[in-house]
């Protein structure tokens, strides 16, 4: 059985790379379209056969409460509106999947959460790379104790960003710069890595204001996070600069992952002495690749009436996070994680 999406917003990851993916599912299809450019919709629908009926514009949304056709709603929008769309769609009775970063602020991700609890409806945030065989892989061996006690987790995520006039560039629409973009996989990674929640941020921001890019969002972000065992991770979020990978080191060994997060090519080694080290396959995991897995993935927790493995809670951890690598930068000191 396929459950029906519709996918709000017709942009870079909406159209690029979530709706091309809908014919590799086996529980999901795509049914409507969220569009504020009805030409544009109108020939992405004739493309991927979506019913006419399945096409709206921003201001009659609303009328997806009347569509059976549609079970989940996907928010691919620019992360301002995600609260919006998201409250909106469940308000409508729809189950939600919301793109990361999750919002603007935790005072959002938290109505979002509330919004789709009293809806008894689920909500799921897009971390496709806890459904990537690579990431998957070097999780279970972390948990298996493959390299004894982990100790030490440093990733460093980036990208170079042109355009000065996107929305990503805007703070009130981004919620920031590096740090909620790109960031963001970093700080997750060293949270599923480690399966343990930071105690406490340390941060450090490096951005050059007077680059027309960076008039209003940070460039560079280097982060400390003190883990409850003891393990410590250090991250670098960059806008500046193309990197994508994470080191896990315990008191046997290490695994490495480059790139780890990106939208293809991860490869992974583990090295148990200080020098050598062995590139790793993964086994291949149940879905045909990371998009179709977290696509199939919610459809099959609405079927099954189980909790998505990256629920809103999720998502508002990063957030929370985030908020607190951000003081400590202004602040200039340890700031403790609110839990
Ligand atoms: P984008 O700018 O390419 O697309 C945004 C879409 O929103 C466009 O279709 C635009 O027309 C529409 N939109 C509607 N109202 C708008 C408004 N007021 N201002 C600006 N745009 C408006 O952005 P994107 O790269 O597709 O990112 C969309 C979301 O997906 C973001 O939350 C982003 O963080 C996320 N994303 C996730 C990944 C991933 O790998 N998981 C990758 C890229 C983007």
């Amino acid at each position: 059985r396929k459950l029906g999406y519709a996918i709000v917003g017709l942009g870079g990851y909406g159209l690029g790379r979530i709706i091309p993916q809908f014919q590799n599912c086996q529980h999901s299809r795509l049914v409507a379209l969220v569009s504020g450019d009805p030409a544009k919709a109108r020939k992405v629908a004739q493309e991927y056969g979506v019913p006419e009926r399945g096409i709206y514009s921003y201001s009659d949304f609303d009328r997806i409460r009347d569509n059976p056709d549609i079970d989940i709603v996907y928010i691919c929008l620019p992360v301002f509106m995600h609260a919006e769309y998201t409250i909106r769609a469940a308000q409508a009775g729809k189950h939600v999947m919301c793109e990361k970063p999750m919002a603007i602020n935790p005072a959002e991700c938290e109505q979002m959460i509330a919004a789709c609890r009293k809806a008894g409806k689920k909500l799921m945030i897009g971390y496709r790379s806890r459904f990537e065989p690579h990431n998957v892989e070097a999780i279970r061996l972390a948990r298996a104790g493959a390299i004894g006690n982990l100790r030490y987790f440093r990733s460093e995520h980036g990208f170079v960003v042109g355009d000065a006039n996107t929305w990503r560039m805007k703070k009130a629409q981004s919620g920031g710069g590096s740090m909620m973009d790109i960031g963001i996989y970093a700080l997750q990674a060293a949270r599923y890595m480690t399966g343990e929640e930071p105690v406490a941020v340390f941060a450090k921001e490096t951005t050059n204001r007077s680059d027309p890019r960076f008039r209003e969002v940070e460039d560079m972000i280097d982060f400390q996070l003190e883990f409850p065992s003891g393990a410590i991770g250090s991250c670098m979020s960059m806008y500046s600069a193309n990197r994508n990978q994470f080191v896990l080191m315990g008191d046997k060994g290490r695994i490495e992952l480059e790139p780890a997060t990106a939208y293809s090519g991860q490869r992974m080694w583990v090295g148990q002495e200080r020098s050598d080290k062995t590139e790793v396959k993964p086994p291949p995991g149940p879905y045909a690749n990371q998009w179709v897995g977290q696509l199939d993935h919610m459809a099959q927790c609405v079927m099954q009436n189980r909790e998505p493995l990256v629920p809103g809670e999720e998502g508002l951890r990063d957030i929370r996070i985030i908020e607190a690598v951000y003081r400590s930068a202004r602040e200039q000191k340890r700031i403790v994680v609110q839990s």
